[in-house]
């Protein structure tokens, strides 16, 4: 039975693209307060302005991930202009593939910082204020690649793993007042692999992509997340592609 949805206090990291702009877009319809953060402020700006045109509550504010000394004044700018902060989606991420010898080790340094950093700095903002105002839920965005390694994915899969390895220490070390939720999405339509600059990783990942997805999908995986009564806990939800293998 679909529960009604008390209204939250939501901040999406990488909210200006795939992902995180599906999942602004669904929490904010369903009633929540919804605050967009990325680098691209033009793009979460424009959303942020679609949804308040459409009645939705929302805000955007720039955040590059990375910066942890940003992500703790973000966090309290909500607070105070919100008195809470229930939800972060730590959803931010970059999937740079190339195979090992390929030694593209500053693009190994992106990953690092994006997917797995910009989860530490997102709990080093944020747990304390969950702690003080009494709860609060982490919502990860990993995937498929934490739990499976392929070829030219060692990296990112590590990050990925990492992001998982942390979602199921912070249940573990938290109150019951404070879920997580780790959600390991399949191939999904999104600028993601856009990104990808070795050629052999590039080729390999447009087979892989034959099936996908919409973001929504994920979007709409998080919502069932929030959702649920506060004594239950939905740890791990994952989704792909029914063809996916
Ligand atoms: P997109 O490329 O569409 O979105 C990535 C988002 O991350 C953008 O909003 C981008 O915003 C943001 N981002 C990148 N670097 C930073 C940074 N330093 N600080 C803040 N934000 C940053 O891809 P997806 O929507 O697919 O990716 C979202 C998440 O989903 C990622 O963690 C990805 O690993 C994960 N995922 C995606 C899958 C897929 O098939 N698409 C499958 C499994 C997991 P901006 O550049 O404006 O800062």
């Amino acid at each position: 039975m679909t529960q009604t949805l008390e209204r939250k206090v939501v901040l999406v990291t990488g909210a200006s693209s795939g992902i995180g702009a599906a999942t602004a877009r669904t929490l904010a319809t369903a009633g929540h307060h919804v605050i967009l953060t990325a680098r691209r402020t033009d793009r979460i700006k424009a959303l942020a302005a679609d949804l308040t045109t459409d009645g939705h509550s929302a805000e955007a504010r720039p955040l590059d991930v990375t910066d942890a000394g940003q992500f703790h004044e973000v966090a309290e700018e909500v607070v105070n202009s919100h008195g809470r902060l229930d939800v972060l989606v730590g959803n931010a991420g970059v999937m740079l593939l190339s195979r090992l010898d390929a030694l593209l080790v500053e693009e190994w340094d992106r990953m690092l910082d994006v997917n797995v950093r910009g989860l530490f700095n997102g709990i080093a903002a944020t747990l304390p204020i969950f702690r003080r105002q009494g709860g609060g839920h982490f919502v990860t965005v990993a995937s498929i690649g934490a739990h499976q390694v392929v070829e030219t994915s060692a990296i990112y899969s590590a990050t990925k793993y990492a992001a998982w390895a942390l979602t199921e220490g912070l249940r573990l070390e938290s109150e019951p007042s404070i879920r997580v939720t780790t959600i390991s999405p399949g191939v999904v339509d999104t600028e993601l692999a856009d990104h990808i600059t070795d050629p052999f990783a590039a080729e390999s990942m447009r087979e892989y992509r034959s099936a996908l997805i919409r973001p929504e999908d994920i979007g709409n995986a998080i919502a069932y997340a929030l959702n649920q009564p506060a004594d239950v806990d939905v740890n791990e939800i994952i989704l792909r592609p029914s063809a996916q293998r």
